[in-house]
């Protein structure tokens, strides 16, 4: 899943990446609110993590921008303990949720998973197919009988499969997931990736469509 991450402040920036990284998540960063606007109406992603004061356009103007244009992805604002204003200005315009300064990784995390899951309708924190089922906080994958636990890209190329069961994604759909921007992706990575699952599994955990892509059955 990629996420945009539009915030000024270097140490929470970078923090928030390699957090987001560390997830499973690619996370590209924008530090202006101008370029932040630009990247969000450029799309892609499916989260944005918005900070309210920003140099250039201030979160809440993007906010206000985004809804405007009918921009409908779940936006969880970044605020400073004194902004309660801005925070409340923020939900009336549109914004899923808000964290305040200093937030801990966990919850920031768990905030975006119970936005996700408002927005995809689902009640329940897994993805599953009738054989594979996909743990969205612990990032086990079950299938057929045997569970484990995936590191952070295995669990993304799965997830990405699985919220479509029985859809194609393409090798660039997939690298536009499972990678952020000015990423180097060798060109057989997600090959590399899906033998590893497959290695773990079985072979028909993924499924290959010939000259299309690969898919997870329904
Ligand atoms: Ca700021």
């Amino acid at each position: 899943m990629r996420v945009l991450v539009i915030e000024d402040d270097m140490m929470l920036g970078g923090a928030l990446v390699q957090a987001l990284d560390d997830a499973g998540m690619s996370a590209d960063w924008v530090r202006d609110g101008h370029l932040g606007e630009e990247a969000a109406s450029v799309g892609g992603h499916a989260l944005v993590l918005l900070d309210i004061g920003l140099p250039g356009r201030s979160g809440l103007e993007i906010l206000r921008s985004l809804r405007a244009a009918g921009d409908r992805r779940p936006i969880l604002l970044i605020t400073a303990r004194d902004e309660l204003d801005d925070r409340v200005a923020g939900l009336d315009l549109g914004a899923d949720d808000y964290l305040v300064k200093p937030f801990e990784v966990k919850e920031l995390l768990a905030r975006m998973r119970a936005v996700l899951r408002r927005h995809g309708g689902q009640a329940v924190s897994t993805l599953n197919t009738s054989e594979v089922e996909l743990d969205l906080s612990s990032h086990e994958v079950k299938y057929r009988g045997k569970g484990e636990v995936l590191p952070a890209r295995e669990f993304a190329l799965i997830q990405a499969l699985l919220e479509r069961p029985g859809g194609i994604l393409s090798r660039a759909q997939l690298e536009e997931r499972l990678y952020g921007w000015g990423e180097e992706v060798e060109s057989n990575a997600v090959d590399v990736l899906i033998h590893y699952v497959r290695r773990k599994f079985d072979k028909d955990i993924i499924r290959n469509v010939r000259g299309a892509g690969w898919m997870i059955p329904k």
